[in-house]
């Protein structure tokens, strides 16, 4: 469809979770932000570029151009990495265009059967409860140690099936014996009690990396902390949101609001970056909201990133070593969503023994991006290659990172590679070197 000329334009964006306007006309079309975007270095087409899709947003929006398939096709082809905010000159919220976007074409995509399936039940039928999650991860461990998975991959089952299908389960994490539960436990601090804090447990990590949520407990509380885990606390709803499901991420925000306020704590500290930056966004989330609104604000102002929280507490510095050559990759939702890049840096250079370097482009997205490697898994794969790429070049034995997702996907890539290189989270690391410190 083409727009109409004629005077009358029709406005193909509607309703209050539209693109605001003074958002979408604040793009200069200046350009300064393609050469941050990776789906546009891989491909170097102005359409998978975020001046373009912005361009295409402005165009739907005054009726030049119809919400085709092939429309929406590039604006899901965006991670959401939000790197082009950073490298924005016009302070264009690309990350508040880009869901606004996905939340008006959300029953229009069109998704593969496979990546469908599976992100439909996962985003909408299992995530948002807990205990649902659990059963299923818990079945998933199963299948992992029962001798299952190894049967089914020797048979070639999935391949035959399909390939994606088995490229999909090969990228299965290992699920540990190990999971966390937010109990209502309140973990007492170590020594003099510096602040009460709450902490988020999240969906997939307390299930996926519970060895190191309680890994991030210990280190908060050898930090003076005491450190509340409300019960009643849910996913914080980014995943649904990366979608553009508004409604289910709100509701989750709504449940959320009402466990940690009522807390009574000085901050909520959160160790997914993207959780923190979709919890500090909760006040732009229920703005429209008369009853959750304000206090939709106060948790946002509330919530802190555990780097950030670390370093301005301030931490100590453990003395216990590590022998480890360490790089670090930025969680584009921490680096930039919350624009917190030096604090992880701080931390695992703190640690003795740990020969730092730096990653070449290591604010370039890995591929993780949400559900992008569910639904976006060839393009996922090609960002994954060049970063690992990168990762070889360090020569490190470990790559930290500060995000579930980006563990995640940096573990795949260093398997599919056979690197034996480890990927940590960054607080993990500072809490070996504190248990190293205890043995001396
Ligand atoms: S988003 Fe920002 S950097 Fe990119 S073209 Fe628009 S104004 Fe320029
Ligand atoms: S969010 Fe990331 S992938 Fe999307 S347009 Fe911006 S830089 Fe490109």
């Amino acid at each position: 469809m083409t727009g109409t000329p004629s005077g009358e334009v029709p406005l193909l964006f509607s309703g209050p979770d539209a693109p605001s306007e003074s958002d979408l006309y604040k793009c200069v079309h200046c350009g300064f932000c393609l050469q941050a975007c990776p789906t546009y270095l891989e491909t170097g087409l102005e359409t998978e570029s975020p001046r373009g899709r912005i361009s295409l947003m402005k165009a739907v929006n005054e009726g030049r151009v119809g919400l085709t398939d092939g429309v929406i096709r590039h604006w899901e082809l965006c991670i959401q990495c939000r790197a082009c905010e950073v490298a924005c000159p016009s302070g264009v919220p690309y990350g508040r265009l880009i869901e606004a976007t996905m939340a008006q074409v959300e029953t229009k995509r069109k998704l593969g059967l496979i990546p469908r399936i599976v992100s439909d039940i996962s985003l909408r039928r299992l995530l948002p409860h807990q205990s649902r999650l659990g059963m299923a991860v818990g079945a998933l461990r199963l299948y992992q140690t029962s001798g299952l998975q190894r049967a089914v991959r020797k048979s070639g089952l999935l391949r035959a099936l399909s390939g994606q299908l088995a490229e999909m389960e090969e990228s299965l994490p290992a699920i540990p014996g190990t999971t966390f539960r937010a109990t209502g436990q309140v973990i007492p601090a170590r020594g003099e009690v510096r602040a009460r804090v709450a902490l988020l447990s999240g969906c997939v990590m307390p299930l996926v990396h519970g060895p190191q949520m309680h890994a991030i407990t210990r280190v908060l509380a050898r930090n003076g902390c005491e450190v509340v885990v409300p019960k009643a606390q849910v996913c914080c709803g980014a995943l649904n949101s990366h979608v553009g499901d508004l409604e289910t991420a709100r509701n989750l925000a709504r449940r959320n609001i009402d466990a940690f306020l009522d807390s009574g704590v000085e901050a909520i500290v959160v160790a997914s970056a993207g959780c923190g930056s979709r919890m500090k966004e909760y006040g732009h989330l229920l703005r429209e909201d008369l009853d959750y609104a304000e206090k939709a604000g106060r948790l946002s102002a509330m919530t802190r990133d555990i780097h950030e929280f670390l370093v301005a507490l301030p931490f100590e510095a453990p003395s216990g070593t590590l022998d480890y050559r360490v790089a670090y990759q930025d969680s584009c939702h921490l680096s930039s969503a919350q624009r917190i890049t030096q604090p992880p840096r701080d931390l695992l250079q703190s640690i003795p023994g740990v020969e730092f370097v730096e990653l070449p482009r290591a604010s370039v997205c890995c591929g993780a991006g949400g559900t992008y490697t569910l639904t976006e898994r060839d393009f996922s794969l090609r960002l994954l290659d060049s970063k690992m790429n990168d990762v070889e070049e360090t020569r490190a034995d470990v790559v930290a990172t500060a995000n579930p997702g980006c563990l995640l996907q940096l573990q795949y890539g260093a398997a599919k590679r056979g690197l034996p290189i480890d990927m940590r989270y960054v607080v993990e690391l500072l809490d070996e070197a504190y248990r190293a410190e205890d043995r001396q």
